[in-house]
């Protein structure tokens, strides 16, 4: 992928180097002192020389190390400086090492053409100009660095080529490709084939809005690269489609390519189907919500069973008792633990049929409702209330032209008629119990008055709850803890609210709402039922 690491705007470290070695210039000659002279000449900080003064010495010396130039006397004894030079060219490793021939003017045109034959780069004629050999030698060194530099550049380069194609490729998680300006696709990576399926040939030159979902296709892929040319980045989860068909939500950012080194700019734009994760975090927080349902059934079990221990162990208690010495018991004490046992066979029923109807309100069935007329059903049930519950003293006041409201009367009726009894229990019993319903906002209120022991704000928030007994009424009345409870579900599954507060002058008032029947007027509720307001 040539231009890869330009292209995607990406630079890699290259590894930290060691200060490379200055070139190396050998200088051959079998004088001593013309060795001597050059080296006065040439020495310098860029540079190191190496001397041989014969042709042999020359090459073992190349054996070892790149040269940036040799220096070579044409005219030595034995191996003179072209065979020496033949010898240089044979091998791979010299072939191309620049050679400056040294000879004297003497020898004339013969000795210059053939020095050039061998590869020579330059000719120099002794007596040597001083500042020449300096200048050109400079050429060579100077030469030699740059090469070097290209040549490492080149090799940092192909490295981080190497880096990021494996990056690119490697990333099958991730779709990433490079775009050019037009939003036309220049790269496409591995995991961008398995992300969407279409193989690199078919997205080559293809504009990337092929990858958005059909409703999204002709604007969205637009008007985000807009957005990254003004803000230099885009992100969001966008639905994608697949070649299999089927869409299927990313996570993408686009951002900008830089344009430099004239690849015109254009974007990187990178993608992750996010479905696994998406259905990952809703199985979690599925699993957190039955696990937090799981504990709080545990723990209503928990208080169950240590309330239905209660009366369950003195039926027991007596029933033994009974058994055993039936016959030898006084007829009081027989009468009595018959009562006790009553008592608590009551309580449990009553426990047992509350728990019934919550579970039965748990399960989220639909509650069968229909317009109510308060007006109408409150007297029914003070009646019932009254024929059960001898000595109740009730006085019910009923605000004038109340809608009807959407209710379940058998619902209604259990609510008021708990609210009812526990005013009785909890109540006192020289003062008559208030029932009142009035017109709310959108509701009609009912509320249940005492002048009992009363409860404080606090204790308010917590009766309701499953159990909850009041330790100053527990001697005032037997109870399961159970009814407030249920009243809560109930006005909950009708749609209202219910709470308590402590009364003006003392005891306590429980109220709750129940909706008014929509688009029903005050007033005309009871022309619709027939009723006399
Ligand atoms: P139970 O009456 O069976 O105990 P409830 O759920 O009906 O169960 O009531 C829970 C508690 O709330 C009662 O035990 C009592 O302490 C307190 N309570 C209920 N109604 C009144 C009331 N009208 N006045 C004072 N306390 C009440």
């Amino acid at each position: 992928m040539p231009g890869m690491v330009r292209d995607l705007s990406l630079r890699v470290a290259a590894p930290a180097h060691t200060a490379a070695p200055p070139p190396r210039v050998l200088i051959v000659d079998d004088e001593p002192k013309n060795l001597v002279a050059m080296q006065a000449i040439l020495e310098g900080e860029d540079r190191e020389l190496v001397c041989a003064n014969s042709g042999e010495e020359a090459l073992r010396h190349l054996l070892h190390g790149d040269f940036a130039l040799i220096i070579l006397d044409v005219h030595m004894p034995g191996m003179d400086g072209f065979e020496t030079a033949e010898l240089i060219r044979q091998r791979e490793q010299t072939r191309d090492t620049p050679i400056l021939f040294i000879t004297a003017a003497v020898r004339g045109e013969f000795a210059i053409s053939r020095g050039y034959s061998l590869g020579a780069v330059d000719y120099l004629l002794r007596p040597l100009e001083p500042d020449v050999l300096r200048f050109k030698v400079g050429v060579f060194v100077d030469l030699y660095r740059k090469t070097a530099e290209i040549r490492s550049q080149a090799a940092e380069l192909a490295r981080a080529e190497m880096f990021l194609t494996g990056v690119l490729q490697g990333a099958t998680e991730h779709a990433i490709a490079a775009l050019d300006e037009n939003g036309e696709v220049v790269v496409w990576n591995e995991g961008a084939r398995r992300t969407y399926g279409h193989p690199h040939e078919f997205m080559a030159g293809r504009h990337f809005s092929v990858l958005f979902d059909e409703d999204t296709r002709t604007t969205l892929p637009g008007a985000l690269l807009k957005h990254v040319d003004r803000a230099g980045r885009a992100e969001g989860e966008f639905w994608q489609s697949r070649v299999a068909g089927g869409s299927f939500v990313a996570r993408i950012t686009i951002s900008k390519r830089d344009g430099a080194g004239g690849t015109g700019g254009g974007y990187v734009f990178i993608a992750r189907d996010i479905t696994g994760e998406r259905q990952a975090e809703q199985a979690r927080a599925e699993l957190y919500q039955l696990r937090e349902a799981n504990a709080i059934k545990d723990e209503f079990l928990g208080l169950v069973s240590h309330e239905l221990r209660t009366p369950l162990t003195m039926i027991l208690g007596n029933a033994q008792a009974l058994g055993a010495r039936f016959r030898s018991l006084p007829p009081d004490v027989v009468e009595e633990a018959l009562r006790d046992m009553t008592a608590n066979a009551r309580r449990l029923h009553s426990m047992v049929e509350s728990m019934l109807l919550l579970s039965h309100l748990e399960t989220g069935h639909d509650v069968e409702s229909e317009p109510v007329l308060v007006q109408r059903l409150l007297p029914v049930i003070v009646e019932q209330f009254c024929e059960a519950y001898e000595g109740a003293d009730i006085r019910l006041t009923i605000d004038p032209g109340l809608p009807p409201v959407e209710a379940n009367p058998t619902y209604v009726t259990q609510i008021v008629s708990n609210l009812l009894s526990n005013a009785m229990k909890y109540g006192s019993k020289g003062s008559p119990i208030e029932l009142v319903a009035m017109q709310g906002p959108d509701t009609v209120r009912v509320a249940v008055l005492d002048r009992g022991s009363g409860i404080t704000e606090e204790e308010a928030t917590r009766i309701f709850e499953p159990f909850m007994r009041l330790d100053r009424t527990q001697f005032q009345a037997s109870g399961a803890g159970l009814g407030l409870t249920v009243c809560k579900r109930l006005v909950a599954a009708l749609g209202g609210a219910i709470g308590a507060r402590p009364r003006d002058g003392g005891g306590s008032e429980f109220a709750f709402t129940l909706r008014a029947l929509e688009g029903a007027k005050a007033g005309t509720a009871a022309v619709l039922a027939g009723d006399t307001p």
